[in-house]
Parts: C-alpha cells; sequence; structure tokens
C-alpha cells in the first residue's frame, strides 16, 4: 500500500514532462516512505500521453490515467484524487512551477500532525506589477465576501491527509474552484513557503479573461453576497427613486406641469435600466451553476489507464 501518491494534472506538457519525471523521481528516490506518481493527461492535442506511457513502462511506481477530453484542471486533479484509495496525496503542477524539491517539507508537516500542508509562494517571478495587483484585489475581496479565507498566494500545489482526502472526495459540486474545497473541509491546515519559477518551458493556459472567469467562480461558489448587494442597490435605488418622486409629484402641484425635465427623465430611466440589467446579471449568475448542478453529470470520464506496477 503507498503512504503518499503524487497526483500531476498534465494538458499539453509534452515539452516539460520528461525532466518534470526526473526531477520529481530524484525527489522521490530520497524520501523513505512507499511513494506512487499518478499521471492525469487531461485530453491533450500533443505527445503527451505518449511520454506518460513511456514514463510508466520506465518507472514501475508511476501510474496514468488519460481523460476522455479536456475537462480543465479542476476535473483532471478529481479524477487522480478520486483514484487514491490509501494514503495521502501531493498535488503538483506538471510545469515545474512547483518545485518537486519541496514534497519532502510537505511531508514534515504531514508527520507532524497536519491534514493540510499548502505551499505559499513568497516571490512571484516573471509576473507583471498587474498581474500581482489584480490577484492582490481577488484575495481580498474573497476574505471580505466570504466565509471561507482562502490562504493568499496559494495554489494547488499540496500534501492532503487521508482524511482531508475522504473529505474532498465527497463534495462533488461540478463548479469546482479547488482552493475554496480545500480549505472548506477544514481541518488542521498549515503553510510551507518557497519561491515560485516561472515556467519551465511550454505555454500557461490561463488568460486574464480565464482568470476573471476564475474570480467570478470564486466567489459565486463561496458567496452569496453579490446577490445581497443587488438586493441593497435596488433598495436604495428604490428609496431615491420615490423621494425624486415626491418632488416631481409636489413642483407640479403647486407651480403647474409645463413638459419639460427630458435631461433628468433620461437619467433615471438610463440609470435604473442600468442597476436593473446588473441586478438581473447576477441572479443569473446563480441561476446558472444551479442549473450546471442540477444536472448532475459527471464530473469527467476515464479513456484509458495504467496502474503502477510496484505494490510492496
Ligand atoms: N492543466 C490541466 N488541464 C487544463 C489546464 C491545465 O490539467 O485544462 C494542468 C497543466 O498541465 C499544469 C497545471 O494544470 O500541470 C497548471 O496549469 P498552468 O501552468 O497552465 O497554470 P498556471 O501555472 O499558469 O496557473
Ligand atoms: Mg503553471
Amino acid at each position: 500500500m503507498p503512504q503518499l501518491t503524487v497526483v500531476v494534472p498534465a494538458y499539453n506538457e509534452a515539452a516539460v514532462l520528461e525532466t518534470f519525471h526526473q526531477r520529481l523521481a530524484a525527489v522521490l528516490d530520497g524520501i523513505s516512505i512507499e511513494c506512487h506518481v499518478l499521471y492525469v493527461d487531461d485530453g491533450s492535442s500533443d505527445a503527451t500521453w505518449a511520454i506518460i506511457e513511456s514514463l510508466v513502462a520506465g518507472d514501475s511506481r508511476t501510474g496514468a490515467l488519460k481523460l476522455s477530453r479536456n475537462f480543465g484542471k479542476e476535473a483532471a486533479l478529481t479524477a487522480g484524487l478520486d483514484q487514491i484509495v490509501a494514503g495521502a496525496a501531493v498535488v503538483i503542477d506538471a510545469d515545474l512551477q512547483d518545485p518537486p524539491e519541496l514534497i519532502p517539507k510537505l511531508i514534515e508537516q504531514w508527520q507532524a500532525g497536519y491534514d493540510v500542508v499548502y505551499a505559499t509562494r513568497t516571490v512571484r517571478e516573471g509576473e507583471t506589477g498587474f498581474k500581482r495587483f489584480t490577484a492582490a484585489m481577488f484575495y481580498r475581496s474573497m476574505e471580505r465576501l466570504s466565509d471561507t479565507a482562502i490562504p493568499r498566494d496559494t495554489g494547488d500545489f499540496r500534501l492532503l491527509s487521508r482524511r482531508a482526502l475522504d473529505a474532498l472526495g465527497q463534495l462533488r459540486e461540478r463548479q469546482r474552484f479547488m482552493k475554496g474545497l480545500f480549505t472548506w473541509i477544514g481541518y488542521r491546515q498549515t503553510a510551507v513557503h518557497y519561491q515560485r519559477d516561472p515556467r519551465k518551458a511550454g505555454v500557461t493556459k490561463w488568460n486574464y479573461w480565464r482568470l476573471t472567469q476564475l474570480a467570478i467562480e470564486g466567489i459565486t461558489s463561496f458567496s452569496s453576497a453579490p446577490l445581497r448587494l443587488a438586493t441593497w442597490i435596488g433598495l436604495l435605488s428604490a428609496g431615491l427613486a420615490f423621494l425624486y418622486g415626491m418632488w416631481v409629484l409636489a413642483k407640479s402641484l403647486l407651480y403647474g406641469d409645463a413638459v419639460r425635465g427630458y435631461p433628468t427623465l433620461m437619467l433615471v430611466i438610463l440609470f435604473l435600466g442600468g442597476v436593473q440589467l446588473l441586478a438581473l446579471g447576477v441572479i443569473g449568475e446563480y441561476l446558472g451553476r444551479n442549473y450546471t448542478e442540477s444536472k448532475q453529470r459527471p464530473l469527467y470520464f476515464v479513456d484509458k489507464q495504467h496502474s503502477p506496477q510496484r505494490q510492496n
């Protein structure tokens, strides 16, 4: 029975996978506990699966999973974690941005009794000031809006104990904001600090559009504050509209009603229209999530699978 399985989601990572495996294997060789590696090919369109198969053939502790199409990193991770029936798990990116050399430190904290040991980066190299700023804004608003405080500057790179894995396995929501889910399960959690390197090869699959979607996902998954905000804005503008209406009424009763006031009319209509559309959009966002959840679709499908050979 393995005590630790390293789960690696990979989507079009042919350029780095071999280097990655070398570095990971070197680290695992130095660890005294029984380790397995599990690659999850998230429907790659390049040579990723062929490389994974050669890695599996060359290293008996390595297993692999190929999803039927690209389901996204969160689903790929979930597929990998679902496979682990015994022992703890480490989640790591294939692009070497998460240094495998940190794994022994994660294990140390795990053996000290922590259930979730996450890696927090101290330096964000190769990232623009704008990216850093938007990231900081995101973490701050998440802290304000939701009850689940998501640790800052923390990716998915982390170690999960057996019971943390069991807990996570029970969260089957379709729109998975993993960082939030990892935190939400609770138990004893701690951080290990490291320097995050720029990507070694290949390109990031994240652009600002996808990051914005991720941020909306995070906020709507863990907070209904925007719905409440829409209510408050609605109440406020209705109150203001009522006061203004009273004033218009009084004015026309006292001084008569010449047809004037086109600018104010436009202003009010446009403003209220905007507020209504915004509120509708917020409601739609939550309604859409309800819709995807209610379909109860599986999170992923597995195409092919190789189990690790070494069983001791
Ligand atoms: N990944 C995946 N499916 C996807 C996108 C990414 O499995 O649809 C994997 C990718 O191969 C890598 C990890 O998730 O191992 C992180 O992806 P990436 O480096 O593009 O994200 P970033 O580090 O820029 O956040
Ligand atoms: Mg990366």
